[in-house]
């Protein structure tokens, strides 16, 4: 049986480019680029380069930009990194950091802005997003507060594909910050965790307005295990890992080379004269399968915005299915995709996700999120869509509803 992979938000092949790249840093130029020897000095010249092609693909300088081990370290990075910054200096002890940011981020930034809030360390807003799946400028606005220090707003949600008014928001807090320099209030860092975006969307810092964006190698075809943290110059963020002098002593440990050879390879590979038409051509086919599947299964859903969405994602809800009962009957037939659910202890936890757009908890449970990638090709859609029909009917007559208009 072929296999067909739909769950290209999860992560990505590595493209075999960017392995041809990668290989040489593994036993041949295998120096730790701090070493002040030939081989050292090979790994750094391959990391510079690497970084050089990170700034050009996020129009900044290459000291802007630092490695880390993935998104997840470098939204942990900019939460704790944050407060450490704010506390580096004597605060009052009613002197507390306000963080705003919304109910559908990723687990990494949100939990972490949590444990901030149960530590006492940082008062946090989390911003709901409309039942469309998007985030109004005008809600953040209402929510800062004289002492707010960050906003962390995600550009594309990683389960609905939602586009986020990011450069939108951007623009607002440049304005805002000029009048909190007048009143003397903290200056607000703007992050957007990118991770979702970085395929499909302008990532242009400056036009952004961002100040902080993070990013993963392993969702545009590059490996796993590495990504970046861009950091404006000049941002009050401190490092929360503590050991060597990495990355301008923002982040320690030995630089994993290859890896970052890959990311520099894998993010390079994304602007080239194709990338429009490839665009174009994954929107096709992505409204291609989102037709279908509400036009001939009944009672399904498309979860969040049609408009404002990332052209590889489609998020399908089926009344009286369980995603994960979906996920597993499609699996068994060879496809590849994801659901918001998430078992934790032996228990379904319905997506946070589709939770903060207002729906139901039974509706939350039964999502489907497909994500189509490079390879993605149209016959593995029909394939796709003709399994779940079948699938659907199948798991509801199971569930005791039967839908007697079921084509
Ligand atoms: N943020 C978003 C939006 C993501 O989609 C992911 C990956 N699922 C992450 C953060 C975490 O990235 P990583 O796998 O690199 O830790």
């Amino acid at each position: 049986m072929k296999k067909i992979y739909l769950d290209y938000a999860a992560t990505t092949p590595v493209d075999p480019k960017v392995l041809e790249k990668m290989l040489p840093y593994f036993s041949q130029n295998f120096g730790n680029a701090m070493s002040v020897h030939g081989f050292g000095q090979e790994g750094l010249e391959a990391i510079d380069d690497a970084r050089a092609k990170a700034a050009l693909f996020f129009r900044c300088s290459p000291s802007e930009i630092i490695f880390t081990s993935g998104a997840t370290e470098s939204n942990n990075l900019v939460v704790k990194g944050s407060l450490r910054s704010f506390y580096s200096i004597p605060r009052k002890p009613e002197e507390k950091p306000h963080v705003i940011t919304t109910k559908f981020e990723h687990h990494c930034v949100l939990d972490a802005c949590k444990f901030a809030e149960k530590d006492g360390l940082a008062e946090v807003t989390f911003i709901s997003p409309d039942k469309e799946g998007l985030i109004s400028l005008n809600d953040i606005k209402k929510a800062i507060r004289p002492n707010t220090i960050l906003v962390s707003v995600m550009y594309v949600n990683n389960e609905i594909g939602t586009v986020q008014p990011v450069e939108e928001i951007g623009k607002a807090l440049k304005k805002i910050n000029a009048e909190r320099k007048e009143a003397k209030f903290p200056q607000i860092v703007f992050h957007s965790d990118a991770t979702q975006a970085i395929n499909y969307f302008n990532c242009n810092v400056d036009e952004l307005g961002v100040d902080l964006l993070s990013m993963s190698a392993h969702k545009i075809y590059g490996p796993k295990g590495i990504g970046l943290l861009y950091v404006r110059k000049g941002t009050n963020i401190k490092r929360v890992q503590d050991g060597g002098d990495q990355e301008f002593r923002l982040r320690a440990g030995t630089h994993n080379v290859p890896a970052i050879v890959g990311l520099g390879e894998a993010i390079n590979m994304i602007k080239t004269p194709s990338t429009e038409k490839k665009i174009k051509q994954v929107l096709e086919l992505r409204d291609y399968l989102i037709k279908r599947v509400l036009k001939e299964i009944p009672k399904s859903y498309l979860n969040g915005s049609l408009e404002k969405r990332s052209p590889n994602n489609a998020n399908f809800r089926f009344d009286d299915v369980e995603g994960e009962g979906l996920i597993l009957s499609l699996d068994l037939d060879g496809i590849a995709a994801s659901t918001g659910s998430a078992c934790s202890s032996g228990a379904l936890d319905p997506s946070h996700v589709l939770l903060s757009l207002g729906l139901k908890h039974e509706q939350a449970h039964g999502s489907l999120r497909v994500t189509l990638g490079k390879y993605t090709t149209k016959k593995e859609l029909d394939t796709l869509i003709a399994k779940l029909k079948e699938v659907v009917k199948r798991l509801r007559k199971i569930s005791g509803n039967v839908l007697a208009d079921f084509q």
